[in-house]
């Protein structure tokens, strides 16, 4: 994929970059090697200082920032300014909690004096997608500056510009030189990264094949790696719920970043007993959605962010029309549109066991299943090979545990829709990933655990 600025909304190839030569690529890893000498031996409360700077910065330019994301991929712009609030949040809540996340843990022993002394492991790479240009990056940036490491970021090569605008921003705040630098490259030359000395670790958010690939280049090196990858999210609805919320829930939920999310809902598991109703509220809200220019102030759906998630989207819709779905509203690509547009879309009777079934659709498409009860409901969120996250909707206690207890992701939230907040960590098992991002835990992905002893 060239690595350009190409509007979704026109089609309009607005800017393209040059992929770093290899020369290039090392003259930068010099520079992060280097860096990390000297920035681990700074304190925390020069780095939350600079943290704090950065938030201060976003703060006063998310007017900017924001068009530049709807520009790069087309989330609505109030949106694309919502996420350049919540990467502040991140910073700060780092800034904050960092330190004592970090202090050593005394633990009692035979020892005279033992304790776990966190420390940072050296030069990280950070392999972003485009789908939250922002968030995705500061949330992996925040914790990991704060833990003394450095960080290398290739990020989609769909959004190149907002990668040289966080750099811009990290260096603005005062961090030391080479802290934080954005590598455009491509994805081809991401394996020979991780075979070099001084990069240690890596995280990734993004699709199975790309963490696959990453997971294999940095197997054969020994070194870790955190993997956010795809999910098909259930959003169970039983008969005690709340159905005017859990409706409008929904539509946020599916619809969220133009349906692009993975922690979007994506199947809509529901009580039989109420799944008429909750058909057709869905329906009448899923038509009233304003789709069109995603800068415009009173747009919920923008386009797709390239023109191959569209291509992909159609012929998933198509698949599960072939395989016996039914389509209640949308099922085609906008093409009277100039961008990559495509509607609100709902499919009924999917049988549970195609394989369409079993796929993440990466837009605005919801794929509507009925139960009969709450273990038939359970089963289907199962029936997956992503567990990344499940909303689900219940008053009654007893069903709320069931549903905790018994639901394979990595999050569950109930009578709310799920979202990432930085005081509660976020991840995903089965194929959705390992290791996790935000509060304690995600600080802690990218440290040397270290044991120390002394007699
Ligand atoms: P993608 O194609 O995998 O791209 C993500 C990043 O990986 C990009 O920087 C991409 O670079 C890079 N990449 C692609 N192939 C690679 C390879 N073989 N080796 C190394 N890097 C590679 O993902 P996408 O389709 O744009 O994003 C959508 C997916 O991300 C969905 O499945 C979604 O659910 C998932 N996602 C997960 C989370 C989470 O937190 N779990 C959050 C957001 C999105 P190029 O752009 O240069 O190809």
């Amino acid at each position: 994929m060239a690595i350009a600025t190409i509007n979704p909304t026109t089609g309009e190839t607005l800017k393209t970059f040059e992929p770093l030569k290899d020369t290039e690529i090392i003259t930068k890893l010099d520079l992060a090697g280097k860096s990390f000498a000297g920035y681990r031996q700074t304190s925390f409360v020069e780095r939350s200082h600079w943290l704090e700077q950065a938030a201060t910065i976003l703060d006063q330019e998310k007017a900017d920032l924001g068009k530049l994301m709807t520009l790069e991929m087309g989330k609505p712009l109030k949106a694309a300014i919502a996420e350049v609030e919540k990467c502040t949040l991140v910073c700060r809540y780092y800034a904050e909690n960092a330190p004592n996340f970090l202090a050593d843990v005394p633990i009692e022993t035979d020892a005279s004096h033992s304790f776990i002394k966190y420390q940072p492991l050296g030069v990280i790479l950070a392999v972003m997608p485009w789908n939250f240009p922002f968030w995705q990056v500061f949330r992996f940036a925040a914790p990991a500056l704060m833990a003394g490491n450095v960080g290398l970021l290739k990020h989609a090569s769909n959004v190149p510009q907002c990668a040289l605008a966080i750099e811009d921003i990290i260096n603005r705040s005062g961090f030391p030189k080479g802290v934080f630098q954005t590598l455009l490259i491509r994805a081809a030359q991401v394996a020979n990264l991780m075979a070099d000395d001084r990069v240690k670790a890596a995280t990734l958010t993004g699709s199975e094949p790309a963490g696959i690939s990453l997971a294999v280049a940095s197997g054969k090196q020994i070194k870790k790696t955190v993997l956010e990858l795809g999910g098909s999210d259930p959003f169970i609805v039983l008969e005690s719920a709340d159905l005017e919320t859990a409706v409008s829930t929904a539509v946020t939920a599916r619809m969220l970043n133009n349906g692009q999310s993975c922690i979007a809902a994506k199947r809509f598991i529901i009580a039989e007993s109420i799944a008429d109703t909750f058909e057709k509220l869905l329906l009448e809200k899923f038509q009233a959605l304003k789709i069109g220019n995603p800068m415009a102030a009173d747009t919920d759906l923008g386009p797709l962010a390239t023109p191959d998630i569209l291509q992909e989207l159609d012929e998933q819709v198509k698949n599960a029309v072939k395989s016996g779905g039914k389509i209640l509203t949308g099922g085609h690509p906008l093409t009277e549109m100039l961008g990559n547009f495509y509607p609100p879309t709902i499919i009924i009777d999917i049988p549970v066991d195609t394989p369409i079934a079993q796929e993440e659709f990466f837009g605005p498409v919801a794929l509507l299943f009925r139960v009969p009860d709450i273990e038939a409901a359970i089963k289907l969120a199962n029936d997956s090979p992503f567990g990344l996250g499940a909303s689900a909707w219940t008053t009654n206690t007893e069903e709320q545990n069931r549903l905790i207890q018994e639901i394979e992701a990595g999050a569950v939230f109930i009578n709310s829709m799920v979202k990432s907040d930085p005081r509660l960590p976020f991840g995903g098992i089965k194929r959705s990933g390992y290791g996790r991002e935000l509060s304690i835990q995600g600080l802690h992905e990218f440290v040397n655990v270290k044991t120390v002893w002394v007699k």
